[in-house]
């Protein structure tokens, strides 16, 4: 006779099926409802009894994954920072105890274990358990001035992310016979990965330069000619030193219908001034999408298109694969739909490396909804807004008085909205470089017009003024080539558009009574993506 259990157990698979099924149709009720049953499923099989640190976690907080009923219950479990996760002298392996190790003994106990060992013999049964768990692969954080993180995949991981690259792809609204290139740099980070397992697993033929270290600005330039592309994927800063420098050299590129970007904010203004390069080379109303990303996800989600008179309808999420909450930044209290706060993201199905509640750091303007989207009526949470990085807000000594902490996200912005403004780059120095002298703010500026020095200046400045409480000390005027050479394009991963060379240190090593965390070249990059 079936027991109730095994009763219990199929109508939880049936209601995770469903969520999978119809991840981008059901209503906020149901939503919630089916995200709460597989988080409870999840902590309980996979996670408490498989990751050292959650299993202690759980312990010491007197947590049990059968009390977590709806979920508000997930509020119950502390965050987890990116602090937590940084190696330190004491725990030089500290990103291992994140990783689910899974104990032979207890999967052996389970009953569907022993029922599938019955039917399909045990060395099929030891096989799918090392395609769930071994970790076969690997991406890691970017920061320049922290040690990166590794997150760990197993195959099981690499099929969740071709899932999550193909929903990508649909909802951008990718066609199979599309041409894409693959402008994100080569290297263990998710932005490149994610569109490489993206394209194959939607099946679209796809085209991977590795930005701009690999082959130069000039050698993807070639490659767009011989490849006529549909849609450019990459880092916003480097698409438009490509567009820019295809623009420049008389360079025709017709036929482009996406540009999606990753890794970096995507202004309003960097995507007016996309279009426009992408119109000058002959692509006229090409469709400008952003997507957002990190590493500790491992996977991205996509904006879908919009009318160029319309605004952008937010990042649409997978509730069967994670959730989102948006909290309070300094109180961690979750906030209710539509409003502003950090967003703090649960993976519902990953193995290999996991965290739990972790906060990413990013603060999102309009907050999480679940109406159905306006432009393709799928109904699926959404974020909405603009994301900022609270790793952005500096502290600068501007007077003799106070150090001021500024907003170097709005100030991104305002450069990117700037009609005459092309590349530029924001640096933060000392007064003549003595380590105790006040900070100053140098902008450095490609103008893109024939504008009057004096005349762009001026406006820059009132710019500032009226948006953040800054204004930059210089403003300095360069040629294309040379605010390339600056920025990095090319020659580095990610270009350098805010670039702190303020000392940490005085003369003799002793550390200055510094106001900011910041280190030389820190620009605060998290994971592309
Ligand atoms: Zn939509």
């Amino acid at each position: 006779m079936r027991s109730r259990r095994w009763f219990a157990e199929r109508n939880a698979l049936m209601k995770q099926a469903q969520l999978t099924h119809h991840w981008s149709q059901l209503p906020r009720e149901t939503v919630r409802r089916l995200q709460a049953a597989k988080l409870r499923r999840y902590l309980r099989d996979v996670v408490v009894p498989f990751s050292a640190h959650y299993r202690e976690m759980f312990h010491q907080h007197g947590l049990e994954a059968d009390q977590f009923r709806s979920l508000e219950d997930l509020e119950r479990i502390p965050f987890t920072t990116k602090a937590d996760l940084v190696n330190t002298p004491e725990h030089p392996q500290r990103s291992r105890d994140y990783i689910l190790i899974p104990d032979p003994q207890v999967l052996a106990r389970r009953p569907s274990t022993v029922l599938r060992a019955l039917l399909n013999g045990r060395e099929s049964v030891k096989r799918q358990f090392e395609l769930e768990f071994r970790p076969i692969f690997m991406t890691s954080t970017t920061g320049r001035s922290a040690d990166p993180v590794p997150f760990l995949y197993s195959q099981h991981d690499l099929g969740n992310l071709a899932t999550a690259g193909a929903r990508v792809m649909q909802i951008c609204a990718a066609e199979h016979d599309f041409r894409l290139i693959n402008m994100f740099p080569y290297a263990p980070h998710l932005a490149f990965w994610v569109t490489h397992y993206a394209s194959t697993a939607f099946g679209v033929f796809t085209l991977g330069t590795g930005g701009g270290k690999v082959m130069g600005t000039d050698g993807n330039l070639r490659l767009m000619q011989k490849i006529k592309p549909d849609v450019l994927i990459g880092m916003p800063t480097f698409l438009y030193h490509v567009l820019q420098q295809a623009v420049e050299q008389g360079v025709r590129c017709e036929g482009l219908k996406r540009l999606v970007l990753g890794g970096e904010k995507a202004a309003e203004g960097i995507r007016r001034k996309l279009r426009n390069l992408a119109a000058r080379l002959g692509s006229p109303n090409v469709d400008v999408l952003a997507t957002y990303g990190f590493t500790e996800a491992k996977m991205a989600w996509a904006e879908c298109p919009y009318p160029e008179e319309g605004q952008p309808s937010g990042y649409h999420l997978y509730p069967d694969l994670g959730i989102f909450e948006v909290v309070d930044a300094k109180t961690g209290v979750v906030l209710p739909d539509g409003e502003p706060g950090e967003l703090v993201f649960t993976p519902l199905d990953h193995r290999g490396s996991v965290v739990l509640r972790y906060r990413t750091g990013d603060v999102i303007e309009g907050g999480l909804i679940h109406e159905p989207c306006p432009h393709c009526g799928r109904t699926l949470p959404r974020l909405i807004g603009k994301i900022s990085r609270s790793s952005e807000i500096k502290s600068m000594q501007i007077d003799k008085l106070k150090g001021t902490l500024v907003d170097f996200n709005e100030l991104e912005h305002v450069l990117d909205d700037a009609p005459s403004v092309g590349a530029w780059q924001l640096e933060i120095r000392k007064l003549n470089d003595d380590p105790l002298d006040l900070d100053e703010l140098i902008l450095h500026v490609h103008k893109l017009n024939d504008a009057p020095e004096d005349k762009l200046t001026r406006e820059l400045n009132s710019r500032f003024l009226e948006r953040t409480e800054v204004r930059p000390n210089r403003i300095v005027f360069h040629g294309a080539d040379a605010i390339r050479e600056m920025l990095g394009v090319g020659t580095l991963l990610k270009e350098l558009k805010v670039v702190d060379r303020r000392p940490q240190k005085t003369a003799d090593g002793r550390p200055l009574p510094a106001i900011s965390p910041a280190t030389p070249n820190s620009e605060s990059v998290e994971a592309p993506l």
